[in-house]
């Protein structure tokens, strides 16, 4: 399961600061409620794509000794199980979906000109599939929207709070996605397995 790193708004800010295990620490296991504090469990790498960076990032992992199950501590711009940073796809979808750029000036204005189209594609589409639940579950964070449809309510709420604020609280506080959990790990982000696999009392 994973959880955001909280407060770094750079890879090189975060870089330095994942190298000590305890200063995030999680003092209890969001999964099983055991109350206390996770044990270090190493790094994973993944990739990430943001502006003026492409490469492998290290991210930081906790185990919970009474149900054995891992914490990993995503940066707070990187979304789950998706390569490209939030920042790229906030500015990537507000472009296209909400100033009307045609796609190849949406990806322009997220820096990433060699990407193929159909990614940005592919963020349209979970985006619009996405908009009536987010702007349902950001209602008590933004002011009262006037919008012709979800997709541009969604994005003005975003907008207004900021995408990685709106993140952040829809990933802690929801478990939901703000791009939707692919098919395995629907419907809140932990792996089906497990979940049927834990205690049913
Ligand atoms: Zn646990």
């Amino acid at each position: 399961m994973q959880m955001l790193y909280p407060f770094v708004d750079s890879i090189q800010q975060y870089s330095e600061a994942i190298s000590d295990p305890d200063r995030y620490r999680p003092d209890h296991c969001p999964q099983c409620e055991a109350k206390q504090p996770l044990t270090g469990h190493g790094f994973y790498c993944r990739t990430l794509v943001d502006l003026g960076f492409d490469g492998v990032i290290r991210v930081r992992r906790y185990l919970c000794l009474l149900c054995r199950r891992t914490v990993s501590l995503l940066p707070e711009f990187a979304l789950p199980w998706l390569r490209f940073s939030l920042t790229v796809m906030a500015l990537f979808l507000a472009a296209r979906l909400l100033r009307g750029c045609t796609l190849a000036a949406a990806t322009a204005a997220a820096s990433q000109t060699a990407m193929p189209y159909q990614r940005g594609q592919f963020w349209i589409r979970r985006f619009r599939t996405q908009a009536p639940a987010l702007s349902l579950a950001l209602a008590p964070l933004a002011a009262p929207v006037t919008a012709p449809d979800f997709v541009a309510r969604a994005l003005h709420m975003l907008e207004s709070i900021g995408w990685i604020a709106a993140h952040r609280y829809l990933l802690a506080d929801l478990r939901m996605h703000l791009l939707g959990w692919p098919a395995f790990l629907a419907p809140d982000g932990r792996v089906a397995a497990l979940r049927s696999a834990a205690p049913s009392a």
